[in-house]
């Protein structure tokens, strides 16, 4: 199992799914959820629409994932997870964002996939502070590697190259990157994200 770090947009990847910094409402957004929705056409707002769990004024609490189908896009599926709005650090917010990763992974696992990729959810309009949410995003990721075999690929996508920087310095702290066996698929990670 590879944990990457991969600079780009999200909507270019071919992976089983990629996640979606969504809000509660599932029904579109700006940030990283207009370009979903963008690339992936109007057959993905559509399905949000059905979604059964998202009956009229039920919404997506936050720290959930819904999954729907890819559409237009490269990728086969997209989880919606709703990621909270950083106040102070004092409201639950690291336990929530870490529960987007969680659940995610959980149900990628669920679906036998792959390859899932994560955007740096609640990183942007819900201004998480980045270098926080990065060491949840490796933590989580490296805490479930350790005890599952799937998803094989776990990419964290950095959208621009000050995030990419965040994401290699947060693999660093977590004492993950040396040259022995067990990291060297997050080596080639970074190889190929550079
Ligand atoms: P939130 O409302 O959860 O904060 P945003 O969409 O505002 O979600 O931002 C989440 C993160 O997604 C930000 O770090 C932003 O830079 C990043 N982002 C925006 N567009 C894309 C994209 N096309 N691919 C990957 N990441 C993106």
């Amino acid at each position: 199992m590879s944990i990457e770090i991969w600079h780009g947009d999200i909507t270019e990847l071919d992976v089983d799914a990629i996640v979606n910094a969504a809000n509660e409402t599932l029904l579109g957004g700006g940030g990283v959820d207009g370009a979903i929705h963008r690339a992936a056409g109007p057959g993905l707002l559509a399905e949000c629409c059905q979604l059964p769990e998202l009956r009229p004024g039920v919404r997506c609490p936050t720290g959930e994932v819904r999954a729907t189908g890819g559409h237009a896009l490269p990728a086969r599926h997209v989880f919606h997870t709703v990621g909270p709005v950083w106040r102070d650090g004092r409201h639950d917010e690291a336990a929530l964002l870490a529960n987007c990763y969680w659940q995610s992974l959980r149900l990628a696992e669920r679906m036998e996939l792959q390859s899932i990729a994560f955007p740096a959810i609640s990183c942007g309009v819900y201004g998480y502070p980045l270098h926080q949410a990065a060491d949840i995003a490796v933590t989580e990721t490296l805490t479930w590697r350790k005890s599952h075999t799937r998803p094989l690929r776990i990419i964290l996508v950095a959208y621009n190259a000050a995030a990419f920087k965040i994401y290699q310095q947060a693999l660093n702290r977590s004492g993950q990157i040396d040259s022995s066996g067990g990291s060297s698929a997050l080596m080639q990670g970074l190889a190929a994200a550079t």
